[in-house]
């Protein structure tokens, strides 16, 4: 392992049975709180999207919006927010997607993407991948085409890669950790 994957994987917190029995939560913010991992984190990801082409970079709400900012920034692109539901003011594209148990809805800003952006998708986990295959999805049908997809780390075992590299339609699925 390369030594920043190292130094990533040690700023990574794994918290059992949250937030609920049998779930081991990845959580990020040793990582967010310490400068050298958090740079290095988003630098990662900024050269992946723009080796990939990128025009937009968009983050999914919530943690994908701390690493899809900076990111944005580096790169000097667009940041657009991919939120849940019911939170965005103007008129939205939205996405539904399935749960163990019940659904999800996603939802952007329809006016934020329009044909010729080429975007990134940014988030700190990958499991299912339900939501970033949903995001792909919402990204298309607001008529622009998916640079691809970065994460920090992907649950391998999950088998979440599979579903996302379909919705991607070709495009790369980068994940820095993979477990
Ligand atoms: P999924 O749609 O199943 O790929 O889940 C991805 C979203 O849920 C991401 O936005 C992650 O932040 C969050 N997530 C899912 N599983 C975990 C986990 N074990 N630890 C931290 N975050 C997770």
């Amino acid at each position: 392992m390369t030594d920043i994957k190292e130094l990533l994987l040690s700023r990574i917190r794994d918290v059992p049975d949250y937030p609920e029995p049998g779930v081991v939560f990845k959580d990020i913010t040793p990582l967010l709180a310490d400068p050298a991992a958090f740079t290095a984190l988003t630098g990662a990801l900024a050269e992946l999207s723009l080796r990939h082409g990128a025009t937009k970079i968009v983050g999914l709400e919530a943690r994908g919006f701390i690493l899809g900012a900076p990111v944005a920034v580096r790169t000097g692109l667009g940041f657009i927010p991919v939120r849940k539901a019911g939170k965005l003011p103007g008129a939205t594209l939205s996405q539904s997607y399935a749960l163990e148990y019940g659904t999800a809805e996603i939802e952007v800003h329809a006016e934020d993407l329009s044909e010729g952006d080429r975007v990134m998708i940014i988030d700190d986990v990958l499991a299912t991948g339900g939501t970033a295959e949903a995001s792909a999805q919402l990204i298309r049908r607001a008529g622009a085409r998916v640079a691809g997809a970065a994460v920090l780390m992907e649950l391998g075992f999950l088998n979440g890669r599979g579903r996302v590299e379909a919705a991607l339609d070709g495009a790369p699925l980068e994940a820095l950790i993979q477990i």
